[in-house]
């Protein structure tokens, strides 16, 4: 059985996944060799899932960054897709980081849910833009987050979500599989190897794609006060990871093993074709157009 008895006793949300009793499937892994389930479609019901954080009284906060270009290429569609698909019938926050908040579409949100906009400073490169946000992110929920919010979930802004990304994949600490590596050899992951880094690392479990990350407020924190450490000390020594934030995420989570692994379908590449276990599509990357968006 996937799952950790211990953690009933913690109250841990790993405890909800015990109590409903998660299936398992026979093509793909559902199982993490920690014993954290790997969630995909077929393994939970919806319903039960959804009843029970609603019991515990669980409220969702989103954070999304639109800076620069990023802002009209993406938001619009990235929050009108969201409040179809995301957490529906949760309380949930969203945090929108952005150098234009004049420009935030108003969109209309159903009840239980709420916007917050943030100001932030355009960096001059994109590396920094999206390094940055593990920054930005700690401090707000420090400053709010922590106080309103459960639990945490942190997106890039280029997605659309196409199907249900409910409470199912709600954890203590929740990382998602990078849709173009989960079927490779470990060989082939680009993990950071420059042994300057902090984000150095030889090998690991899976490779993570850091589009989307969450847990507890609590653990997002650490996660994002490391990250942002290890940021600072490249920095200092002149180097830079691999993937940039994407490479201190593998990092740290190499180091502390998540409690739950989002399956690709919580965030597909169209591009890389059928593939038989994808049997739903919940978010899907939108379309890169990095030539006329990351010129400065
Ligand atoms: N981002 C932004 N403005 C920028 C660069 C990045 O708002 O100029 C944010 C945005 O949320 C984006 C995320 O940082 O989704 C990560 O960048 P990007 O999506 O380009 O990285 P990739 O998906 O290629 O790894
Ligand atoms: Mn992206």
């Amino acid at each position: 059985k996937c799952h950790l008895e211990s953690a009933k006793m913690l109250n841990l949300d790993s405890s909800v996944d015990a109590s409903l009793n998660l299936q398992s499937r026979p093509d793909v892994l559902t199982c993490t060799y920690w014993k954290a389930p790997i969630i995909w479609e077929g393994m939970f019901d919806p319903r039960l899932y959804d009843e029970m954080h609603k019991m515990r009284g669980s409220s969702v906060a989103l954070t999304v960054f639109a800076v620069g270009r990023y802002l009209d290429a993406y938001l619009h569609t990235f929050l009108n897709s969201s409040e179809q698909h995301f957490m529906v019938g949760l309380p949930v926050t969203y945090y929108v980081f952005t150098d234009m908040p004049e420009k935030v579409p108003n969109i209309k949100l159903s009840p239980l849910r709420s916007m917050k906009v943030i100001k932030v400073e355009k960096n001059f490169r994109w590396q920094d833009v999206s390094m940055m946000r593990m920054k930005s992110i700690s401090d707000v929920i420090e400053s709010d987050i922590r106080h309103h919010c459960t639990h945490l979930f942190c997106f890039d802004v280029d997605q659309v979500f196409t199907g249900r990304f409910g409470s199912e994949a709600l954890g203590d600490s929740v990382a998602l599989l990078h849709a173009h590596y989960y079927r490779l050899p470990k060989h082939l992951y680009t993990y950071d190897r420059n042994p300057n880094s902090k984000a150095y690392m030889e090998t690991g479990d899976f490779y993570y794609h850091a589009a989307i990350f969450g847990g507890s407020w609590k653990n997002v924190k650490a996660l994002t006060e490391a990250c942002y450490q290890g940021i600072m000390e490249d920095k200092q020594n002149n180097v830079e990871a691999l993937w940039h934030d994407e490479s201190h995420l593998n990092k740290y989570m190499v180091l502390h093993k998540p409690s739950k692994v989002l399956s690709p379908e919580y965030c597909w590449d169209t591009s890389i074709g059928f593939r038989s276990d994808i049997q739903v599509t919940r978010l899907l990357w939108a379309p890169k157009y990095y030539d006329t968006l990351r010129t400065p």
